[in-house]
């Protein structure tokens, strides 16, 4: 009998484990939020993945359960584990990447470089830390956030003064995290894959760009970044992963800073956007991994068909909403990109796919890129 993958969500990342499955004969199932999502080709189930009894049901008839994002509630993922469920990540890693005071202080207790950081309750607190900081800072929502979403540059506690309703509203232990604003030099990231039983590998490391708190741009290999940079990326991820008990794939966002250090920004338990490249321009996909590493198989190579993968994330879509008018131009004039869509409506600011080119030339190989994922815009 074929392994069965149980995928909680429907999103573009259980959708984009699916080619990967079928490929390696995998039984891949999944509990999607409603109809009409990304990954509905696969969707044996729908549900509230808050609830346990809808989640346990679907998990009874796979081998292992894993996620297409971190929200699953830890009532939740516990139900699953008592009733002897194997689940990749499991809870306790999980617990570390779905609430982003939780990431900063297990990370500050590893010795992880991380961004001046504090738990703030209130108006007081904050501006406590921007005294301390020059005057600026970076207020998050701990939980919930994504896309730039719940990230906010402040100078003032009024800034968020929103926010900090709702912390007072909730009452208990709730807080906002505030950071240093990071005068980075440019945003990085590596992902590892990590099975059950220990072994680890690594991509290498990429560029990112964001635009309005959202990943834009992605460049692998990092330019310059060969020799020490990649090391201590590496590293520093390999030791994340094993620290955490990390199973599946770990991407770790970081941001260098003008002294050539980096800082650890964000973790993701989970396939994520600044891998999708490795689908056209690696060995391995992360994909492939995290349903290889969540089944505890052993790992495959991943290294880059060539010297440059630039993926571009198509945002938004065509104001007529009408993607697949664009096709004819479009992979006319780029029959060497890779086009991917994710089944989502076009609407602003919303990632509905991707585009990825591979090259030898770092510069022509962005040119491309862009000119091919720009056949999409308004
Ligand atoms: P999300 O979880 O919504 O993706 P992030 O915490 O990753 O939010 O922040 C989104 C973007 O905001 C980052 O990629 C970075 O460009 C910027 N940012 C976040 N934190 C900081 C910081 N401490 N200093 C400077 N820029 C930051």
């Amino acid at each position: 009998m074929a392994l069965r993958v149980g995928v909680i969500g429907g999103g573009q990342l259980a959708r984009m484990m699916v080619p990967a499955a079928v490929e390696l004969g995998l039984d891949i199932r999944v509990l999607a939020e409603g109809p009409h999502m990304s990954a509905d080709i696969a969707a044996t189930a729908e549900g509230d993945y808050h609830d346990a009894d809808t989640v346990l049901a679907f998990a009874r008839d796979v081998d292992v359960v894993t996620f297409d994002h971190e929200h699953v509630p830890q009532d939740v993922l516990r139900v699953l584990v008592d009733a002897g469920v194997a689940v990749h990540p499991g809870p306790d890693a999980l617990a570390v990447a779905q609430d982003k005071i939780t990431m900063r202080r297990r990370l500050s207790e590893l010795g992880v470089p991380v961004p001046d950081w504090a738990a703030v309750q209130d108006a007081a607190e904050l501006r406590r830390f921007l005294d301390d900081h020059g005057g600026r800072a970076v207020v998050k929502t701990p939980r919930g956030g994504y896309d730039g979403k719940g990230v906010r540059v402040v100078s003032d506690p009024a800034d968020v003064e929103d926010w900090f309703l709702a912390v007072a509203e909730a009452a208990g232990d709730q807080a906002l995290l505030v950071e240093e604003l990071v005068p980075f030099t440019r945003e990085l990231a590596q992902s590892v894959a990590r099975r059950p039983s220990g072994e680890v590998v690594a991509w290498p490391l990429v560029e990112t760009v964001q635009r309005d708190g959202v990943c834009a741009e992605v460049i692998a290999p990092a330019p310059d970044s060969a020799g020490r940079l990649a090391d201590a990326a590496e590293d520093l991820a390999v030791r994340v992963a094993e620290a955490l008990g990390v199973t599946g794939v770990l991407a770790v966002e970081l941001f260098q800073t003008d002294d050539e250090r980096i800082l650890v920004n964000e973790l993701a338990m989970r396939p994520h956007n600044t891998g999708h490249w490795t689908i056209d321009g690696a060995t391995t996909s992360q994909f492939e991994q995290h349903l290889r590493a969540v089944l505890d198989l052993p790992l495959g190579a991943t290294g880059a068909h060539a010297p440059a993968a630039v993926m571009i994330n198509v945002l938004g879509g065509p104001a007529d909403g009408d993607l697949a008018g664009r096709y004819p131009d479009a992979l006319a004039a780029h029959p060497e990109a890779k086009f991917h869509f994710y089944g989502k409506a076009p609407r602003p600011g919303r990632k509905i796919g991707h585009v990825t080119v591979i090259g030898d030339d770092v510069d022509d190989v962005v040119y491309r890129a862009r000119a091919a994922a720009a056949h999409f815009d308004d």
